[in-house]
């Protein structure tokens, strides 16, 4: 069993956080730290820790991520510019919080991908 992290506190309405979409699959909230103009993460409620964790059960959550993804870039008003969708795993991606995310980055010029 893996264990949880802030993410299920979120997912739970525990701790005060600016939720911009819920339904029973996935929930999407601002970033704490935004690194861009519109910077959404969004998660499926099951926890599952990394992308190698990933059955296929749960692929209808993972689906809904991305229509959720597109809903929140329309209604942020980045559809039109563009946005990046970013999945961090593992250690040398940088990831974090070990409940997967999708980060919606847009706003602004991104820049080249890879650094
Ligand atoms: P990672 O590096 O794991 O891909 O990204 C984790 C993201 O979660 C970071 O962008 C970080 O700012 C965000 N984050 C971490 N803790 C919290 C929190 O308690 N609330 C919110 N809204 N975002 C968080």
């Amino acid at each position: 069993m893996a264990e949880e992290t802030i993410f299920s506190k979120i997912i739970r309405k525990e701790i005060p956080t600016d939720i911009l979409y819920q339904d029973e699959l996935v929930t999407a909230f601002s970033d704490i730290s935004p690194q861009a103009p519109t910077h959404i993460l969004i998660i499926p409620n099951v926890l599952i820790p990394t992308v190698n964790d990933v059955e296929a059960e749960h692929e209808l959550a993972l689906g809904r991520m991305f229509t959720v993804a597109r809903k929140l870039a329309a209604e942020a008003g980045v559809s039109e510019n563009g946005y990046r969708l970013i999945m961090n795993c593992n250690r040398d991606s940088g990831q974090e919080v070990y409940h997967i995310h999708m980060h919606l980055l847009g706003g602004r010029p991104l820049g080249p991908l890879l650094a």
